[in-house]
């Protein structure tokens, strides 16, 4: 079965929509450059924002902006009361220290749930925003009644962005997980001896049929594009056919994504 995040997502919206009435919010979105990819995504957030009620601020930077005068640009948005939500859209232009300029996003603004201070809260288990697109998955298996308390998950990825906090966010919700990345050994056998696979490794139909079975629920996390820009996931369309419940893409968990981020911006405003 193949299942779809349009629901979800609107769902999550019209809960936005009711707090935003209850409490207007505001999210800058800041955007380095001019990168294709990253603008579809933005104008996504801006689409969102505008359906849910809520204003989004764009802010476009030169491409040649320097690393200090990008966290100045953060700091006064650190410093606006009138912004309740800051998201830095990356990949961030070369010479940029990404993880440097994250950690200046105050982190009681911080939408994305990626600042050292966050991560660490979710670690602990102390977090009140965590990263949107493992936050997506999580949605995705709960409101399809997928339990992970006993299961064996194996996640396939360990960026900060999807796996790791995925991983942490599987383990205290008592799943058994395996973190899989590019130095993994026998990764088809990890694949197949887990009750629940995610992938997020950005490989076109990299996880193939024989590596999946009629019990798996399978999740993609992938979002990759071919040469003609057509959008593929990280599972081959025949090894979702295979599996008991796979996530689809286009439509899937990309789309709770968008979602989520409004839903941290709800959560930071309500602090
Ligand atoms: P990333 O930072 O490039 O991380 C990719 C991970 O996959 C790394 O841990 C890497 O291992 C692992 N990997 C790559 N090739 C592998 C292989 N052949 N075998 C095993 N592991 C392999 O990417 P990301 O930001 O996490 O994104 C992953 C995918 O999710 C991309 O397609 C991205 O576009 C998509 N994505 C989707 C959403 C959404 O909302 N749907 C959001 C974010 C990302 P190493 O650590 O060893 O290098």
């Amino acid at each position: 079965m193949l299942i779809y995040g349009k629901e979800i997502r609107e769902k999550i919206k019209n809960e936005i929509a009711r707090a935003a009435e209850q409490q207007p919010m505001t999210l800058a979105v800041i955007v380095v450059g001019q990168e294709k990819a990253s603008q579809s995504y933005v104008n996504s957030i801006v689409r969102f924002g505008e359906e849910a009620g809520v204003k989004v601020d764009k802010v476009e930077l030169n491409a040649n902006i320097t690393e200090d005068s990008l966290i100045a640009c953060i700091n006064e948005y650190n410093h606006n009361e009138l912004v309740d939500g800051i998201m830095l859209q990356t990949p961030l232009p070369e010479g940029i220290n990404t993880e440097r300029v994250i950690d200046a996003i105050a982190f009681t603004k911080d939408v994305e749930g990626l600042h050292n201070t966050n991560l660490g809260m979710l670690a602990a288990k102390k977090a009140s925003v965590a990263p949107a697109t493992p936050k997506a998955v999580m949605r995705i298996l709960k409101e399809h009644d997928i339990i992970l308390e006993g299961k064996k998950v194996c996640i396939i990825g360990r960026s900060t962005v999807v796996g790791l906090p995925l991983a942490l966010m599987m383990i205290h919700a008592s799943a058994t997980v395996t973190v899989c990345h590019s130095k993994t050994a026998r990764l088809a056998d990890e694949i197949r001896s887990a009750d629940i696979v995610v992938a997020a490794m950005g490989r076109i139909n990299f996880v193939t049929a024989d590596m999946i079975g009629s019990e798996q629920v399978i999740i993609d996390v992938g979002t990759n594009f071919d040469s003609s820009g057509k959008m593929f996931g990280d599972i081959s369309p025949e090894a979702k056919e295979k599996a008991a419940v796979a996530s689809a893409v286009p439509g899937g968990v990309g789309l709770i994504t968008v979602a989520e981020l409004f839903d941290n911006l709800r959560i930071l405003k309500a602090q």
